[in-house]
């Protein structure tokens, strides 16, 4: 039976009485060509492996199976796993229980994967995109992370400096990776479908940050300070963290940044410069 599809939905959940919890995302895709478009863009082969975050009813889990030499699925909603279990026993496609948010990830990728090259893949949930998506990039385990997301989140991980998107996850996510959309899904593709249309966007991740903060921590607070209000020139947002405006001042200028300039529109080399001109004020 295809399992993306309402066929099997009915077939396989309704039985026993199941239904979707809002709470844990639930909005399953029921059009086959997705999962088999997002498992195509990854790298195929026996040697591969790859860890996906909620496997529902497992469309996408077996499309990855096709491709990979092992899938290792984490769900958290109890009712799934009798049929994951069942459906995936005797293939290359371990399921494991548990909170994605709560597991040690590097550990299970070297236990369940050891010594292979693995990728991350899913269709979050939404309500943990953001934390699923630093507890993969903070696992520095996966060659490349392929997320469906709602589509303004996409917008906003891909997003360049100096665009209303332009955030300070995306300048988070690009210390980390490269990102880039792979293609549009619309809300009908799921069930239920949800109110707002998905992308699937890739996270090449990065072996060496593209700039080197002397001080990682201070280069992070500064660029949080630095979006927190959109309407305050850089002088003033960054002005608590340093220490008050005359620092701040001296840093700024030490950077050669001008000081009336909004802080979205700065690279993170600029912010990396920034933080090091800081950190020498604050010494
Ligand atoms: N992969 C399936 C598909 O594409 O049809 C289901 C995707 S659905 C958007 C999200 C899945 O993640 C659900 O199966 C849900 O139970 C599971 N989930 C929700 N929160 C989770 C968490 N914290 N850890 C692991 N899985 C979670």
């Amino acid at each position: 039976m295809e399992l993306a599809s309402v066929a099997a939905i009915k077939a396989i959940l309704y039985p026993d009485g199941f239904r979707f919890s809002r709470a844990m995302g639930q909005n399953f895709l029921i059009s086959p060509a997705v999962p088999r478009r997002i498992a195509s863009s990854l790298p195929e082969g026996e040697g591969y492996g790859v860890l996906e975050i909620g496997p529902g009813l497992g469309a996408l889990t077996e499309a990855l199976s096709e491709r990979a030499g092992k899938v290792v699925a984490v769900e958290l909603d109890q009712r799934l796993l009798p049929h994951l279990t069942s459906y995936f026993a005797g293939k290359n496609v371990e399921i494991v229980e548990g909170d994605v948010l709560k597991i040690d990830l590097p550990a299970l990728v070297k236990e369940k994967m050891p010594g292979m090259p693995c990728a991350a893949c899913a269709n979050l949930p939404y309500y943990i995109t953001t934390p699923a998506v630093s507890a993969l990039l903070e696992a520095k385990c996966f060659d490349s992370i392929t997320l469906m997301v709602q589509k303004e989140v996409a917008r906003r991980i891909c997003s360049a400096p100096g665009t209303p998107e332009y955030s300070a996850f995306t300048a988070y996510v690009a210390y980390h990776a490269e990102a880039k959309t792979l293609f549009p899904v619309p809300a009908g593709c799921f069930y239920p479908a949800p109110k707002v249309d998905s992308a699937v966007i890739r996270l090449e991740t990065r072996r060496e940050p593209p700039v080197k903060p002397r001080d990682e921590a201070l280069f992070f607070r500064l660029i949080r300070a630095s979006f927190e209000n959109r309407r305050k020139t850089l002088s003033n947002s960054v002005a608590g963290v340093l220490g008050g405006k005359e620092k701040a001042a001296k840093a700024l200028a030490a950077a050669g940044i001008d000081p009336q300039r909004r802080g979205e529109t700065l690279s993170l080399r600029e912010f990396a410069l920034l933080s090091d001109a800081a950190g020498e004020e604050i010494d």
